[in-house]
């Protein structure tokens, strides 16, 4: 059953107690190291290596079952500006309220920071119409939100591709979202693009 260690009689309480400690401290090192390769450093909410191993099972199971699933790319509207205007330590800032909101509002989801300012979002159970409407109520969420800076307020929006699974792979699934992002990227930002409704 995996013993990695084992001690020869006659021992003392000691040694016992002193190995199980041992061991315990070593999972204890591996849960730790698993945790930071999975979080983004800065947000500390999940990363895209994190995404990628809980969105390609749950999107299998998916395909298996037949069941709904919509995937969501997230990305800041002119979030270069907010670095620019007030500075890299105020986007930081920005980054962390925004994957605080991302994830207290889907927190039953599967949510990544993907890189830079983006973030990915899979629907998993939600047809194209709900997860539709959920995110369009979290556009708004954010939309009215104030972020309180050091030495300013600011308010941010962002743009959102949206596509639902039809037994795709996830890199499919991606290209599709983000190809809906650029439209609504194009299409003025501030909103929710995907390729039916
Ligand atoms: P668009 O609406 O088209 O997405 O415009 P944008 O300005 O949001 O996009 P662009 O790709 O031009 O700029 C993204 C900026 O995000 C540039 C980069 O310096 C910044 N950025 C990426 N990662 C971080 C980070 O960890 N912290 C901070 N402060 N900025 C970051
Ligand atoms: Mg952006
Ligand atoms: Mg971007």
């Amino acid at each position: 059953n995996g013993a990695n260690d084992f001690l020869t009689k006659p021992y003392s309480n000691e040694e016992f107690n002193c190995r199980i400690i041992h061991n315990i401290e070593t999972f204890e090192h591996i849960q730790e190291i698993k945790n930071l390769a999975y979080t983004d450093h800065l947000t500390g909410i999940p990363n895209r290596l994190s995404f990628n191993e809980r969105a390609q099972s749950t999107l299998a199971h998916s395909n298996e079952a037949g069941t709904p699933l919509c995937m969501a790319v997230i990305d800041l509207d002119n979030f270069k500006d907010i670095n620019d205007n007030y500075g890299h330590d105020a986007g930081d800032a920005v980054l962390i309220e925004f994957s605080n909101i991302l994830s207290q509002s889907f927190n039953r989801f599967i949510l990544a920071r993907s890189s830079g300012e983006e973030f990915y979002l899979m629907l998993n159970g939600l047809t194209l119409d709900k997860a539709h409407r959920l995110l369009e109520n979290f556009r708004a969420l954010v939309e009215d939100r104030i972020i309180t800076l050091r030495d300013a307020s600011v308010g941010i929006t962002f743009s959102a591709g949206l596509v639902e699974n039809n037994n795709y792979a996830l890199e499919q699934l991606l290209k599709d979202a983000d190809q809906q992002l650029l439209t609504a990227k194009e299409n003025g930002r501030n909103q929710i693009c995907c390729d039916q409704l």
